[in-house]
C-alpha cells in the first residue's frame, strides 16, 4: 500500500466539503438529524441547546476543548448552563432556559457557528466512510474511531488513523538504533484530523490541541508510536489545482506536548466541578464577539 492512500481518502472526502459548506444550518441539520434527538435554537441569541443521541454523560468530548482554550467560562457555560439559569439577566432567555430545565442536564449549549461546524463534521465523516469503502482500503485505516479514556474522563472521535507495523528492514534498523525490541514491535500510527475551515493563514491553536489529544488518546489506549499528526483542511476553491482539494498541516507531537495535554484536561475537569463559572481576567475583544455574552453573568 503506498503512502499516498490516506491522501486519496481525504481528498475524496474533502471534495464534498464545498457542497457541505454551501448548505444552510437547517439543511445540514436535516442531513444529520440521525445524530441528535433534541435541538432548540434560543430566540434572540446565537445559542442552541443540543442533545446528541450517543453522547456519554460525565465525559468531556475532545472537540469541546477548543472552547476551553478560547475561554474557560465559555466552556463552563457549554457544559453547565443548568447551574446558572435562574441568574441570567435577560428575562426572555432566562425563561426559555427555565422551561428547558429538564433537558438541560443532558444537553450541551453550543453557539450556532460551532454547531454548524459539528454538523459539517458529521456530514464529512459519512463521506470519509464512503470513500473508505469505495477505495477498499485494508483495516489498517480506521475512520472515526471512538477512543474513550476512563481515567481522564475524555472521549474523542478520530477522523482517520493509519496504523502499520515496521517492515522487516525497518525493524532491524530500529533495533540497531534503539536496542529496544519492545519499542520496535509497537504499531506506528499517523493521525489525521479533518477540519472544514479554508484557513489561508494559521490553523487555530485549539484545533492543533484537538489533533494532538486524539493522538495522545490513541497512544494511551493502543500503545501506538505516534509518527505524525496532521490537520487536513480543504483548499480554498480558488486555489484548487489538479483536483487536489486538501492541505495537510503537520502538528508537533512530543513528550512535552503530552504533559501539556494532561494539564489542559485536568484544568478543564476542575472548571466543570465549580458551582459557577470560573472568574478569569476579561479579554474585551473576545467577549465582544462571544455568542455567550448574553448569559455570561460578567
Ligand atoms: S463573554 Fe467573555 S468571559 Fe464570557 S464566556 Fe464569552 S469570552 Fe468568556
Amino acid at each position: 500500500m503506498s503512502d499516498l492512500e490516506p491522501l486519496l481518502v481525504l481528498n475524496r472526502a474533502l471534495s464534498c466539503i464545498y457542497r457541505a459548506l454551501r448548505l444552510s444550518l437547517e439543511e445540514l441539520l436535516q442531513a444529520c438529524s440521525f445524530k441528535f434527538d433534541f435541538v432548540e435554537f434560543l430566540e434572540g441569541t446565537d445559542l442552541v441547546v443540543v442533545r446528541q443521541r450517543d453522547r456519554v454523560p460525565g465525559y468531556i468530548y475532545v472537540s469541546d476543548l477548543s472552547s476551553f482554550l478560547y475561554c474557560p467560562r465559555r466552556f463552563y457555560l457549554t457544559y453547565r448552563v443548568a447551574n446558572i439559569v435562574d441568574r441570567i439577566r435577560i428575562r426572555k432567555i432566562r425563561e426559555k432556559l427555565q422551561q428547558l430545565r429538564p433537558e438541560l442536564k443532558e444537553c450541551i449549549l453550543y453557539d450556532r457557528e460551532t454547531f454548524r461546524r459539528i454538523l459539517i463534521g458529521v456530514y464529512l465523516h459519512r463521506s470519509v466512510e464512503n470513500a473508505f469503502k469505495f477505495l477498499k482500503l485494508p483495516r489498517t485505516y480506521r475512520v472515526e474511531e471512538e477512543v474513550v479514556d476512563e481515567d481522564l474522563g475524555l472521549i474523542g472521535h478520530v477522523d482517520l488513523v493509519h496504523v502499520k507495523y515496521l517492515s522487516e528492514e525497518e525493524f532491524l534498523e530500529c533495533i540497531a538504533e534503539s536496542r529496544d525490541e519492545e519499542y520496535c514491535e509497537k504499531p506506528r500510527a499517523v493521525v489525521y484530523e479533518i477540519k472544514s475551515g479554508l484557513y489561508k493563514k494559521e490553523i487555530p491553536e485549539g484545533y492543533k490541541r484537538q489533533a494532538q489529544l486524539y493522538a495522545f488518546l490513541l497512544e494511551r489506549k493502543h500503545g501506538y508510536v505516534i509518527e505524525k499528526v496532521y490537520i487536513a483542511h480543504p483548499t480554498h476553491p480558488s486555489e484548487v489545482q489538479d483536483k487536489v482539494n486538501l492541505k495537510l498541516i503537520q502538528v508537533e507531537y512530543s513528550r512535552k506536548t503530552t504533559q501539556e495535554l494532561l494539564d489542559l484536561v485536568r484544568q478543564a475537569r476542575r472548571v466543570l466541578l465549580l458551582r459557577e463559572p470560573p472568574r478569569i481576567p476579561l479579554d474585551k475583544a473576545k467577549c465582544e464577539k462571544c455568542p455567550y455574552k448574553l448569559i455570561c453573568l460578567y
